[in-house]
């Protein structure tokens, strides 16, 4: 008989490797094994900062200082982080011609630092600083270090060059991700609960034009019985692991 896991695993590497043609969609759950913490479940900095009360736009025009305590811890969070053996299987997949872009979802960094090429950060950066007034903008990391709150030259608070809630996709991301997204065989969604619009809607573009959906998340999600084809059910890194193990016997 076999593992009845097995089955859908080989499944979805079968599928990998004759379409040659995969997009990734990640959000916070493939960072989870990097130390980050999720804003849903019970850990570390998320329980002291409601990302409702500390992390929308709102509040950082209202009182940018107290919006820097939250983003001062999560900048040290991030600076820690490296990128864990799912982010890294997936710059594999791209080297061997399997996967052409990432979405993501996480502000981190850590598909790049893993080394993958083409990736479309859908709600931007933490690693990029920008003045709401001039525009300027700066690497966070040295800016930082000058002090917290990070001042622009004309005196302003610096924002990190992320999306937090209540603010737009920057456009050119959303439409980079929406033709990746309409283009691809395979849409691979990774460690993303579905519930942060519009990255959610992502996947529905993909079904629409025939991909087939892989989703690699231990939960389940909105998507799991509506758009879902293969349901993955382990965390990012086993699952992509397993995924290569079959890739290099089939490809
Ligand atoms: P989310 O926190 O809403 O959902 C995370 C999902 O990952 C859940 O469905 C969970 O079951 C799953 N998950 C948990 N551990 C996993 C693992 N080891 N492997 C695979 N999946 C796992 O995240 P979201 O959907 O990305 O939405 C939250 C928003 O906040 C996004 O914009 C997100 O990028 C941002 N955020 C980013 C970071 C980061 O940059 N690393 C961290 C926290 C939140
Ligand atoms: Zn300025």
């Amino acid at each position: 008989m076999g593992d009845p896991r097995e089955k859908i695993f080989r499944e979805a590497a079968g599928t990998l490797a004759a379409r040659r043609n995969a997009v990734a969609l990640t959000g916070a759950g493939i960072s989870v094994e990097s130390g980050i913490p999720m804003f849903r479940g019970t850990q570390g900095m998320w329980e002291k900062y409601d990302p409702m009360e500390y992390a929308t736009i709102g509040a950082f025009l209202r009182d940018p200082e107290k919006v820097w305590a939250m983003l001062a811890e999560m900048v040290e969070v991030l600076s820690r982080a490296v990128p864990n053996p799912a982010h890294f299987g997936l710059a594999k997949m791209e080297k061997m011609g399997l996967l052409r872009s990432i979405i993501t979802q996480n502000v981190d960094g850590l598909h790049q630092a893993a080394g993958s090429q083409r990736v479309i950060e859908f709600h931007g950066s933490a690693g990029e600083l920008i003045c709401l007034s001039c525009w300027n903008r700066y690497p966070s990391p040295e800016k930082i270090r000058d002090g917290i709150p990070p001042r622009c030259e004309c005196g302003r608070i610096l924002k990190p060059n992320l999306v937090l809630f209540g603010e737009p996709i920057p456009w050119t991301a959303q439409e980079e991700a929406e033709s990746e997204a309409e283009g691809c065989g395979v849409l691979l969604v990774i460690g993303t609960s579905a519930q942060v619009a519009p990255a959610c809607d992502i996947p529905r573009l993909s079904k629409r034009k025939g991909a087939v959906i892989v989703e690699i998340n231990p939960e389940e999600t909105p998507l799991t019985y509506s758009v879902t084809d293969l349901h993955l059910r382990e965390k990012a890194g086993d699952a992509i692991f397993r995924l290569l193990k079959f890739l290099r016997q089939i490809s």
